[in-house]
């Protein structure tokens, strides 16, 4: 069998690269985002009572791991990158039909001249996602109270998140003129440490994109101090995609 699948909408995000990204939703909580819907599925019918639930389930497209292709076992951060497992028994981008699924808080539906959008917070997905399908959250069945995570447990936030004056001022700027606490997002994501697990411990600098800012570190040990906040060069907010997916059963 042979189904295609065309996206419902495209994800507009903090999170200009893949490099930042929380590994899982609800990890930062100013991070924020928004749903673009797209035809056929842009009418505000479909969303008839979407308004009373906190959080939206995402099913999305890892567009940006299909070149790379996937592998059966995988090492995942949370064993420090040294020990493999199943790539099903794993959350990772690199899977056979590269499908993520992400809970959000759900913040409201808008529309601004004939477009609509679906404000979105506590995402891990990059600018510019494919979304596949959108369903509510519900507690009373998704909230799973006697669950166990095998190798993946909770581990208390060690990292110290500094700012030069430089970059606090740039981040009060950019504050003043956009309307977004950047500040609030750059520690939030530097407290989960995005280094990949083989480089802790080793000092050194790194630069990551949120929304168009270019953001400078300085990891070293467990203290980062942010020394710099530019504006990136050119580009902005992705396009919508149009390609089609095709998936074969
Ligand atoms: N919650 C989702 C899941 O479990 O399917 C995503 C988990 S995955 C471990 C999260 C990582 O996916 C992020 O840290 C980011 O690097 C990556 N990511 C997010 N959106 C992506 C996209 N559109 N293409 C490729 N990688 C993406």
């Amino acid at each position: 069998m042979n189904y295609s699948m065309e996206p419902i909408g495209v994800v507009h995000s903090c999170y200009a690269e893949k490099f930042g990204i929380p590994r899982q939703p609800g990890l930062v909580k100013s991070a924020t985002g928004m749903i673009e819907m797209l035809p056929p599925c842009n009418r505000e019918e479909l969303f008839k009572e979407l308004d009373g639930f906190s959080h939206i389930w995402i099913q999305f497209l890892f567009h940006e791991a299909i070149s790379d292709g996937w592998r059966p076992t995988v090492r995942p951060p949370w064993l420090g990158g040294q020990k493999r497992v199943g790539l099903f028994a794993s959350r990772t981008p690199h899977r056979p039909n590269f499908l993520g699924l992400s809970v959000v808080r759900f913040l409201g539906m808008r529309k601004e001249k004939d477009t609509l959008y679906l404000d979105i917070s506590e995402l891990d997905l990059l600018d510019g996602t494919p979304v596949l399908d959108i369903k509510p959250y519900v507690p009373y069945s998704d909230k799973l109270e006697e669950s166990t995570s095998g190798f993946v447990q909770f581990s208390e936030n060690l990292i110290v998140v500094s700012f030069t004056s430089e970059a606090e001022s740039a981040c009060l700027d950019y504050q003043q003129r956009r309307g977004r606490d950047l500040k609030t997002l750059i520690r939030e994501v530097l407290e989960q440490d995005p280094r990949p697990a083989s480089q802790r411990g080793k000092h050194r600098e790194y630069g990551m994109l949120l929304w168009e800012m270019n953001v400078r570190w300085l990891a070293e040990d467990s203290v980062f101090t942010v020394l710099s906040v530019t504006k990136k060069s050119s580009g902005g907010m992705k396009s919508t995609p149009n390609n089609r997916f095709t998936f074969m059963f």
